[in-house]
């Protein structure tokens, strides 16, 4: 038993943890839980806890169904949102291992990104990654059930009484903290009833498991204030969607940002521009992963600060790709614009990562910033420019997918097929199902 499992199981001792929620995502994303008594931690420790994978959507096929969970007791936490008389449960985030080989199961999300980063190690890099997660908060209905009638009337970064919602969303943040996480910064987002919440860059795996757990706090904690907490990517037309922005950078192994160059115009180094290069190249099969339901594409229109082109700027907010400013060397970075915080957080982060590395691998060449606002380019200006545009709906996205080797073999042999399958079968249903929009306009007209 390591030293860090040793004070996980002091802390259950001390904080008199009844419960443990071990938790790991889907491929889809959705956090699965097993929950087990606290005194199983040991074992859980040593041996892992057994499940019956079949159970888990997406997860395996039937013939190959036992699985074997080992939690990471880096990610021990207390789940603040209890109430002070109910038991303490505590949530270890875990990774699956197949029972009949032993080895890390390839189905994975969390196995997945780790194999990204593990392609980053060989070539003498840690990632760094941050994510800018918005989300809108509504009011329930008498039933409970979420509406889309938001419970404040602010606008970007405003201040109380305008935005009624700041308490709510202070509590978010207790509990945020409370789960260990460290707060970057909060604020009332454009549209109505909008938030982001910014936390701390960490490297890519801490990331990817912060949001999966941000997702479930929020939500929790929304509830508790009997608001709905939605991160769907676009819950109402002609107004601003939800986002998660996602700041990357390479740390070599002395600890240097790889990405900052003193000498450079934009303060970016040679690696930093052919990663860009390669998320650039491979951005359209990235968008079926950062932004995989029907509605994402909903959010990937001109106009409402969404990218649509792919192209790299160092100001300009209607481009895929921003270079931030960077105060110090350490935070030289890039920000991809596209994802949205539907996505499953480690396959998004595993794509962009395999994408960047293949653009260091290959010295790909980066094009120069676009510093125009493209939304006002017309077509030949943007064919001028070499400008593409992002898939528009979720089945060309896939389409791109199949097409681009390096990002479907990212996803990996188990979870690409099944991935496509998935959301091919998604569009499919949406393509024959008639919207409310459709009944509108022709019910009465024909
Ligand atoms: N909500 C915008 C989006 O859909 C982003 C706004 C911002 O720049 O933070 O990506
Ligand atoms: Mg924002
Ligand atoms: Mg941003």
């Amino acid at each position: 038993i390591t030293e860090t499992e040793q004070a996980v199981l002091d802390e259950i001792e001390e904080k008199d943890v009844d419960f443990l929620r071990l938790q790991f995502t889907d491929i889809l994303g959705t956090v699965k839980n097993v929950s087990v008594p606290a005194r199983q931690a040991e074992k859980a420790f040593s041996e892992g806890i057994y499940f019956d994978g079949s159970s888990i959507e997406g997860f395996v096929r039937i013939q190959e169904s036992d699985m074997r969970l080992v939690p990471d007791p880096d990610t021990f936490a207390v789940l603040p949102w209890r109430k002070k008389e109910e038991s303490a449960a505590a949530r270890m985030i875990c990774d699956v291992y197949d029972t009949y080989t032993g080895e890390p199961f390839e189905g994975d999300p969390r196995r997945v990104l780790q194999n990204a980063l593990d392609r980053a190690e060989e070539m003498g890099y840690t990632v760094n990654a941050a994510p800018e997660p918005e989300f809108f908060l509504f009011e329930e209905d008498d039933e409970g059930r979420a509406t889309t009638d938001t419970n404040d009337a602010g606008g970007y970064f405003d201040l109380a009484p305008k935005d009624l919602a700041s308490d709510v969303r202070r509590d978010i943040i207790y509990g945020l903290e409370d789960m260990g996480f460290e707060i970057e910064a909060s604020h009332h987002e454009v549209a109505e009833g909008q938030h982001e919440i910014n936390f701390e860059y960490d490297d890519a795996l801490a990331t990817a498991d912060n949001v999966a757990t941000f997702r479930t706090v929020v939500r929790a904690i929304a509830a508790q204030h009997d608001l709905h907490a939605t991160f769907m990517p676009k819950p109402i037309p002609k107004i601003n969607g939800s986002g998660m922005h996602t700041h990357l950078s390479l740390f070599t192994e002395d600890g240097e940002n790889a990405f900052h160059d003193e000498d450079d115009e934009f303060n970016l180094s040679e690696e930093a521009r052919a990663f860009t290069a390669g998320l650039l190249e491979h951005a359209p099969a990235i968008t079926a992963v950062a932004n995989p339901t029907v509605n994402s594409y909903k959010r990937l229109v001109p106009g409402y600060e969404a990218p649509v082109y792919v192209a790299w700027s160092d100001r300009n907010r209607s481009s895929l790709i921003r270079k931030p400013a960077a105060r110090v060397p350490a935070a030289s970075r890039v920000e991809l614009r596209s994802p949205d915080p539907s996505c499953n957080p480690y396959l998004a982060l595993a794509v962009m990562i395999h994408a960047g590395l293949e653009g260091i691998e290959n010295d790909l060449e980066c094009a120069d910033p676009v510093r125009e606002n493209i939304y006002e380019f017309d077509e030949d200006k943007r064919e001028e420019y070499g400008i593409e545009t992002l898939p528009s709906n979720l089945g060309a996205a896939v389409d791109a997918l199949e097409e681009d080797e390096i990002i479907y073999d990212a996803l990996g042999e188990h979870v690409a097929p099944k991935f496509v399958e998935a959301k091919r079968q998604e569009f499919e249903e949406y393509l024959v199902d008639v919207s409310e929009w459709e009944l509108d306009r022709y019910l009465e007209t024909f």
